[in-house]
């Protein structure tokens, strides 16, 4: 059976003013068991008061990766260089392709933030191989009408399928390198099984419940699994009734560099992304 590490938060910051992360990478250093996943920041559940300035992050820039925003409560808009822009609210989506460069701001929705509310969201970046890492920006939407949900064998949950497959579904998501990022929820004292390809990475993130993964590693709320898939089932049960984001993919053997919102594969890279935004070349927010 697959060897499972478990990881605990190994940060917490604030993004901008609104977004109280938990990181559980790259500040646990697993860059290379979790490829092509770049970042994982579990944001709430915060309660943040009403208010008529909505809190958020500013104009900032990426470069060389995407940026995947799910939803859980609260409301967050978006809008970027390219023109780009739009509201999730609960159960939906945003896969933002920075690729060669956009600058985008990313807010708590106005009328959302006027109410005050609990936000609880999750922001996953997804690494580009370097052959598509300067192509052009792209902006998906993925509203949780247009993505598909899977009721589990024997009444155990259901499986929202954002991106990949699962159980003869597809999401709505395209994506660049081969990768399955599900919703799952699983009902306690039940369980199932995932199964991805050899080779592939699979990281399951706990938002709250416990499971267990393969008869033993216990991972409870905010904690991450990691595995190097054999192609074997995972199996997971839970001992509450519990929420994960299942991330797999075929991983990127490519090195990393990062600065900031820069992640490319060499320092040059990352020199340049710093001068090419300082030049306006990934554009501004009107
Ligand atoms: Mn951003």
């Amino acid at each position: 059976m697959d060897q499972v590490r478990l990881y605990e938060p190994g940060s917490t910051h604030v993004v901008g003013d609104g977004f109280h992360v938990r990181n559980l990478f790259p500040s646990n250093e697993i860059d290379r068991d979790v490829s092509p996943f770049l970042m994982l920041d579990y944001a709430g559940p915060t309660f943040y008061p009403a208010t008529d300035h909505p809190r958020g992050v500013g104009e900032h820039p990426h470069r060389g990766f995407e940026t995947v925003t799910i939803v859980y409560q609260g409301k967050v808009s978006h809008r970027d260089s390219a023109g780009n822009s739009g509201v999730i609210g609960p159960g939906d989506v945003q896969w933002m392709t920075a690729a060669s460069g956009v600058v985008h701001e990313e807010l708590h929705e106005r009328d959302w933030a006027q109410q005050g509310g609990t936000l609880q969201a999750v922001q996953l970046w997804v690494n580009l191989p370097s052959s598509h890492k300067m192509t052009a920006p792209r902006y998906q939407t993925l509203e949780t009408e247009a993505i598909p949900l899977v009721p589990l064998e024997g009444r155990a949950g259901s499986v929202r399928v954002i991106a990949g497959e699962f159980g003869g579904a597809k999401g709505p998501a395209t994506t660049v390198t081969p990768m399955q990022l599900l919703d799952l929820r699983l009902l306690a004292q039940r369980g199932m099984a995932l199964r991805f390809a050899l080779g592939w990475n699979v990281a399951l993130f706990v938002l709250s419940g416990q499971v267990t993964v393969n008869g033993s590693n216990p991972v409870g709320e905010a904690q991450l699994a990691v595995l190097a898939s054999s192609g074997a089932p995972i199996l997971l049960e839970a001992q509450e009734d519990a929420m994960l984001l299942v991330m797999a993919g075929e991983p990127i053997h490519e090195p990393i560099a990062r600065y900031g919102p820069f992640v490319m594969n060499r320092q040059d890279e990352l020199a340049q992304a710093v001068n090419d935004y300082r030049a306006g070349k990934m554009g501004h927010l009107d």
